[in-house]
């Protein structure tokens, strides 16, 4: 058995190592020329720092088995996200938490005070919200929403926030406590060696042969199956029309020291036109004592074109319908299946494409012990 596996991100590694150990040949591809998809790092050139090449990217799960899983490739320090944003001119705290609310408002409550006092601000008359405004007004009210989420959304999503899924503002909590966590998740932390690293340890094993700057379109071969974890409308020569992402750009300076005091600063105000600034020895504090330079990224989001990398998926009503045609063509071809967020069109974190890599590997065992064929979808991407 042959299997070809496209796309050297954490989905495709877990499921080649998987294969692999199962005694297949597995042919790996990826057109870019390093491993470790869109959590790829490297040692910058200039300053020795290592760098998120595709954003700031921090490890968080809930699920133990994930944890445990990708802590046998490398060694994780602990790293706790602690977002500031900057609004009207002002530093703040990110996620919305009681410093942040006593701050804007020039208040001192106490949790219960301030429960009190957003739950008067919020708007009662949304019961069932329909959009992100719409939840975060009804959440948090006018006055915060406007300063942290307004303009920031705009800027990151190009559409008004009355346009987007609520399950967006969702990834974000609201504390009325001084917890600055920007994640709940029990496991998080940053690989010592840099994200690479550790994909680079899950797929070195027998079995798997490696090729980067290669495109599966350019691959001549027939193969027992494919597992496809890059866009899924790609895979279908967008013969039904492109799926919508969005996709960065990133304006890289340094400087002596250290710019800005921590790793992530967001800019919440539309007239500013980068969404926030990364300064990356910063996500690792273990070893940013070594660096007497610093290196930055201001981050600019903007709708991606046919030759731009997918970032963000965009998910409005116009690509949820594209998305089930897909599915359904996806559905009625064989000898293919999609993972991963681009193979699904979801936004997805890390740990979840680890957790699902993992659970499809398991239902795969179940299926191929019984000859049975494999699903083109082993989670349901609607
Ligand atoms: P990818 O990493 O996108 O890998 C897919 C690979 O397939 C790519 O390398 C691509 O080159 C290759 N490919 C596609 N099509 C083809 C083809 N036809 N032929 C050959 N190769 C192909 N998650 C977190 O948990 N924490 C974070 O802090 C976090 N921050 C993020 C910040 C940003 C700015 C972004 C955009 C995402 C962030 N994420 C974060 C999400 C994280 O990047 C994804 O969950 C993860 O990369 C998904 O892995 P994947 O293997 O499914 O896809
Ligand atoms: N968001 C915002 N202001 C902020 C941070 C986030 O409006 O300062 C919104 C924005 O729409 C973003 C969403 O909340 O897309 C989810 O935030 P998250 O930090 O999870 O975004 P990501 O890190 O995935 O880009």
């Amino acid at each position: 058995m042959r299997y070809c596996v496209v796309g050297c991100g954490f989905s495709g590694a877990v499921l080649a190592r998987h294969l692999a150990r199962k005694g297949h040949k597995v042919l790996l591809i990826d057109e870019r020329n390093h491993l470790g998809g869109n959590c790829h790092t490297y040692r910058d050139a200039n300053t020795g720092i290592m760098v998120h090449q595709y954003g700031p990217h921090i490890f968080h799960t809930g699920d133990r088995r994930t944890w445990d899983y990708v802590r046998q490739f490398g060694n994780f320090y602990p790293y706790v996200n602690r977002v500031k944003a900057i609004s009207g001119g002002r530093v703040y705290t990110l996620p919305i938490n009681l410093l942040t609310i006593n701050q804007f408002f020039g208040q001192t409550l106490n949790p219960h005070e301030a429960r009190q006092f957003i739950t008067e601000k919020a708007d009662r008359n949304i019961v069932s919200p329909r959009n992100f405004e719409e939840q975060a007004l009804s959440m948090i009210g006018p006055e915060l929403y406007h300063a942290f989420f307004y303009g920031y959304t705009c800027k990151q999503w190009g559409v008004k926030p009355s346009e987007l899924p609520d399950s967006i503002l969702k990834r974000l909590p609201v504390r009325f406590n001084y917890d600055d966590n920007y994640f709940s998740h029990p496991y998080q932390g940053i690989p010592e060696n840099g994200y690479t690293a550790i994909i680079e340890n899950i797929i070195n094993i027998e079995n798997i042969e490696i090729k980067l700057k290669t495109s599966f379109e350019d691959i001549d071969e027939d193969f027992s199956h494919v597992f496809y974890t890059g866009p899924i409308d790609r895979y279908f020569n967008f013969r039904l029309g492109r799926l919508g992402y969005r996709t960065l750009s990133f304006d890289r300076f340094e400087g002596d020291g250290d710019y800005q005091g921590t790793a992530v600063m967001n800019y919440c105000d539309e007239d500013v036109p980068y969404t926030r600034i990364s300064e990356h020895k910063h996500f690792a504090p273990w070893e940013q004592e070594k660096f007497s330079r610093t290196v930055c990224f201001r981050e600019f989001s903007r709708l991606a074109g046919p030759d731009d990398a997918p970032y963000y998926p965009i998910r409005l009503a116009g690509e949820k319908r594209l998305l089930n045609d897909y599915i359904a063509l996806a559905r009625s071809t064989r000898g293919v299946s999609f993972l991963g967020r681009l193979g699904t069109y979801r936004y997805l974190d890390m740990d979840v494409t680890i957790t699902e890599a993992l659970a499809a590997c398991d239902r795969m065992d179940t299926l191929l012990s019984t000859q049975q064929e494999l699903p083109p979808f082993f989670t349901d991407p609607v």
